[in-house]
């Protein structure tokens, strides 16, 4: 609590109506005399002007004068009423029997030199017996140690008792009241910094050496860091505070730019390189840092703990030990998959996303064979969204379930009207599956319900995988991938290469088809440099998943003598730009009353 809110609180407090007030009629004015002569709380007796017409020695070793020189002095000078409005007023009030009584806290300066904390009660005595004038009676009472008492819980409350720092409550009381100084008074620079750290690995050193060590290497840490933000070289004197946990921060009041952060920050790290002992053990850690720097005006506090955050993020996300700069163009970006994400689930209901197919061409005889499912989301805000853009954030946030059961439903759908339209030669559809469909949500059942429901022959319906998705697959997955396949459902590989490419593994799977990565193909793109490396890779791959019994397609054909040269080497299929891109449903269709032969 600050000085000026315990004033305003406590002059607040007022009695309503006068009653009942000094009553002098069984005691002498003598006695009155010599027990306020005597008193050891300052009191002095005013008229209706607030002037001092008799006062006590302990009112006058208060301020610092002899009492008798007191009288006629204006009280509201001697004991500071009149430096803020609202008591000021409420004094007022009081002298002029409008109110009945007043009771505030006031710093006083003590003639020694000292400040002393006192508690000023002003309320009016009985008129003065002969001449009826209404008088006022001034106490003063020290309450210096209360304060003083308060002042030391205060600090309890304000600091960690790990470390010492300041602490979260502190921290952003001191923010906020930056944040208003810099807004409002045009002396310093106006801008506000910050560097929010957060050690790594903290937890495993809490965790593997226990709780002792880690308050220890805490209270290290938080030494390092106090000298560094003492350091004249970052002009020092900036507040360091323990947010919770292994977090810091570093707040830089104003602040004279980004490079005076990153000096900071770069101080930090430098500090927290060198190893740590603690009671024989050496220790070393690093901390990830976010640094945001910024105008005051228009900065809220909260605003710019959730930038500090992001950027820690970040400084995690890029590596660690290390110190990254708020970015807005990535924060926006952070910010429209943030927007996405949030969105997901409510567009499959509202039938936001569409179904484009790309053809899957016989390399021998160039004609379509069947089509991949690829999904695009049109939203009204962003236009027609890739599936790069949505389909990993659908798997973190678990609305990729619902999407896939609805994309896998659409395209059997349409590979059903197809076949009925087109019996003799029917094309199948490849719809990609993710990960978390297969682990979170009954994919065996969802599939099998389907195919009843759209009479679509399991034939003509392949489930495309990542590689990734069913390495490792025991269990769960395993029995699954088993159960489709004995369904009839043919299991793909999808994007082969870019990961294990663990061939002999993968055989071992109910999988029948190979999709190669686009980068297999597109390194053997260039006419004049034609890559033989890539080509005899390819080529061994072909020949060894033939050995197995899988059938090859190559992603991403864009050029004839890529086809060409991916049918010499034995590939089965190729799907790409050479032969069509992703289209909408009629253009397939289309394309089979034409005899299916692609552009190519
Ligand atoms: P993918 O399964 O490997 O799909 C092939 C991607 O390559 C498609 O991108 C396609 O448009 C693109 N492509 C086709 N031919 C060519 C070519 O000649 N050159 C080049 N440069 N690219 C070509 P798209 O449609 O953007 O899909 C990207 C990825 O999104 C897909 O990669 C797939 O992993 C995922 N995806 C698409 N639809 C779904 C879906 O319904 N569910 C799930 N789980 N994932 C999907
Ligand atoms: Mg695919
Ligand atoms: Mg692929």
């Amino acid at each position: 609590m600050t000085e000026r809110d315990e004033t305003t609180k406590e002059s607040a407090e007022a009695r309503p109506a006068p009653s009942g007030r000094c009553d002098d009629t069984a005691a002498s004015l003598g006695d009155y005399r010599a027990t306020f002569h005597a008193a050891r709380v300052a009191m002095a007796v005013l008229n209706r002007d607030g002037l001092v017409l008799a006062a006590n020695p302990a009112f006058g070793e208060l301020v610092g004068a002899d009492p008798a020189e007191l009288v006629a002095a204006t009280a509201s000078d001697l004991t500071d009423l009149g430096a803020d409005p609202r008591v000021w007023t409420a004094y007022r009030e009081v002298l002029c029997g409008r109110s009945d009584r007043l009771r505030c806290t006031r710093r006083l300066k003590h003639p020694e030199g000292h400040s002393v904390w006192v508690e000023v009660t002003v309320e009016p005595l009985t008129p003065e017996p002969l001449s009826g004038e209404e008088r006022m009676l001034l106490s003063v009472a020290d309450i210096s140690d209360r304060h003083d008492l308060l002042a030391r819980l205060r600090h309890l409350q304000m600091h960690d008792p790990v470390t010492r720092l300041p602490n979260r409550a502190l921290f952003f009381e001191r923010l906020s009241s930056a944040l208003e100084t810099a807004s409002f008074e045009p002396s310093g620079t106006g801008r506000i910094g910050l560097c929010y750290l957060d050690l790594d690995g903290f937890k495993a050193v809490n965790d593997t050496l226990g709780h002792r060590v880690g308050d220890r290497l805490l209270s290290a840490v938080a030494q390092r860091l106090t000298r560094c933000a003492e350091s004249p070289a970052v002009r020092g004197g900036h507040l360091v505070a323990r947010l919770g946990g292994d977090e810091f921060a570093l707040l830089v009041e104003d602040s004279t730019g980004t490079d005076q952060l990153a000096e900071l920050a770069q101080c930090v790290l430098d500090a927290l390189q060198r190893p740590f002992d603690l009671a024989g053990q050496r220790l070393s850690v690093s901390a990830s840092i976010g640094v945001v720097e910024r105008a005051a005006t228009g900065t809220t506090a909260t605003g710019l703990m959730q930038a500090a955050d992001t950027t820690l993020y970040w400084a995690k996300e890029d590596g660690k030990a290390r110190w990254t700069l708020f970015d807005p163009e990535r924060n926006a970006h952070r910010m429209t998959r943030q927007a996405l994400s949030s969105t997901l689930r409510p567009a499959v209901d509202r039938g936001e996303f569409t179904l484009e197919y790309q053809p899957l061409v016989g390399l021998g005889d160039g004609r379509a064979q069947g089509v991949e499912a690829l999904v695009r989301w049109r939203h009204p805000q962003f236009g027609t969204l890739s599936p790069n853009r949505f389909i990993a954030l659908a798997e973190e946030n678990g609305a990729i379930v619902e999407l896939g059961r609805w994309v896998l439903e659409r395209a059997c759908h349409q590979a059903r009207a197809w076949q009925l339209a087109h019996p003799a030669e029917p094309l199948f559809v490849s719809v990609n599956v993710a990960v978390r469909q297969v682990w979170d949500s009954d994919l065996v059942a969802d599939v099998a319900g389907i195919l009843a429901e759209t009479g679509l022959p399991p034939e003509l319906l392949q489930l495309e995988l990542t590689e990734s998705a069913v390495m490792g697959s025991a269990g769960r997955p395993l029995q699954a991938l088993q159960a489709l396949s004995d369904m009839g459902v043919r299991i793909a590989i999808d994007d082969f290469g870019t990961g294990y490419s663990n061939l002999a593994y993968l055989s071992r799977l109910p999988v029948s088809v190979l999709k190669l990565d686009g980068s297999f193909v597109r390194g053997f793109r260039s006419q004049e440099h034609p890559n033989p490396a890539d080509e005899m890779i390819v080529e061994a791959l072909v020949a060894l998943a033939h050995r197995l019994g899988l059938t090859v397609t190559a992603e991403c054909v864009e050029s004839a003598e890529q086809a060409e040269r991916l049918r010499r080497i034995g590939c089965d299929t190729g799907q790409g730009w050479l032969y069509s891109r992703p289209v909408a449903p009629d253009r397939v269709a289309a394309l089979l009353d034409a005899g299916r032969h692609t552009g190519a």
